[in-house]
């Protein structure tokens, strides 16, 4: 046993698996699914501020593991997300991810979060919150292409953002949709489920495509898609992984997160590179136009940027406080007199 602990100032508190799951339940998950898109869509409004770079992404055969940092100046964020569509079939999760906030001033971190659960929930809220900016008005029925871990995130966050009233769920795996549609049963939604890609699209206002694959699929052929819809595509986010047919993409007004990083990763990889898109940041603070016509389709590429899950961790880090979902971590080596790093590790083997 070690004669003196050691020192345990600078304690970091972290939000487990578990822990996340009480806080959402704490608050409540419609609550919390619009306290996020407010978060995200305040910080989107202030995006000029942010340090921006595309997502430091290591590719393999399987997958794909990325770091994703962020600063506004005064805190810094950044998410380790790894991306296996294969894993689902040994049992794991496609997408696993955990995070940290860091005090810009001093460096040191001021929060730890798991972020599987966190990404699915800033996920959703960032595309309902750009929904609710771009989709057709009176949209109230949304497809649901591909329905797996991040599906009922996708849905809840259309009908608590949006005003969402009825999901049209279809997977390729009919198990999938089975768990689709019982997990949302009721909670408010009318839930319908379809026997191709096309039947879920009937009477739908938003597509939402969301399906893993590694490769240049075509969820969507051109054919498929009528006028006057917002299509929300969440799949296509790496290299060599899309999910729009290319006739999709010319037929639409693009909007992106952050083109340098979307353009390596998301639909519009399969376009040239000085093929238009607008910056949703720039619709949200009213310097773009976002849809400009009924007919219009908007077509939201998203691949999942920094900032929201800065945005996501921000939010964490404002709600734990007066709670008890969270414990304090002895992460950081905080020796009494700071140059005496080595002294505290050899009071320690006493
Ligand atoms: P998942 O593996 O849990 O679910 C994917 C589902 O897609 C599966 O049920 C599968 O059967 C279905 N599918 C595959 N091909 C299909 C097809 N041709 N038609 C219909 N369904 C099909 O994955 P998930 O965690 O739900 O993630 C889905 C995708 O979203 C992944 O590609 C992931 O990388 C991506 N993603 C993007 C963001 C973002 O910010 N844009 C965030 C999280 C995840």
């Amino acid at each position: 046993m070690p004669a003196t602990p050691p020192s345990n100032k600078a304690l970091v508190p972290f939000v487990s698996v578990e822990n996340m799951m009480n806080l959402v339940h704490h608050i409540g998950i419609e609550p919390m699914l619009r306290g996020l898109a407010d978060y995200i869509e305040e910080d989107f409004r202030r995006w000029e501020l942010f340090d921006k770079t595309p997502r430091i992404a290591s590719h393999s055969a399987e997958g794909v593991i990325e770091l994703m940092p962020t600063s506004d100046g005064e805190v810094y964020g950044f998410k380790y997300v790894n991306g296996h569509p294969k894993n689902t079939k040994e049992g794991l999760q496609t997408v696993t991810a955990f995070g940290l906030l860091a005090d810009v001033g001093n460096g040191y971190p001021v929060l730890l979060s798991e972020m599987t659960v966190l990404t699915a929930l800033r996920t959703a809220a960032t595309s309902a919150m750009v929904a609710k900016h771009l989709a057709p008005k009176g949209a109230d029925t949304m497809a649901m292409i591909g329905n797996g871990a991040q599906s009922e995130f996708q849905s809840l966050a259309m009908k608590a953002i949006c005003g969402l009233k009825s999901v049209r769920l279809w997977d390729i795996d009919p198990a999938a949709t089975r768990k689709a549609a019982s997990n949302l049963k009721g909670l408010g939604l009318g839930v319908h489920v379809c026997n191709s890609a096309e039947e879920s699209m009937e009477g739908a206002q938003i597509i939402t495509t969301c399906t893993a694959d590694k490769q240049y699929a075509t969820i969507l052929s051109d054919n498929m898609v009528g006028s006057g819809v917002h299509i929300n595509a969440i799949g296509g986010d790496c290299p060599g992984k899309t999910e729009l047919a290319p006739g999709v993409l010319h037929r639409s007004e693009i909007f992106v997160e952050y083109p340098e990083q979307t353009r390596i990763e998301g639909e519009i990889q399969q376009l040239g590179q000085d093929h238009p898109v607008t910056q949703m940041w720039e619709v949200i603070n009213g310097t773009k136009p976002g849809r400009t016509s009924a007919g219009q389709i908007t077509l939201f590429d998203s691949v999942g940027f920094a900032i929201e899950d800065f945005s996501a961790l921000r939010y964490i880090r404002d709600h734990i406080g007066g709670t008890d979902l969270y414990m304090d971590l002895d992460l950081l080596a905080d020796p009494d007199d700071p140059r005496d790093l080595f002294g505290m590790l050899q009071r320690a083997g006493r």
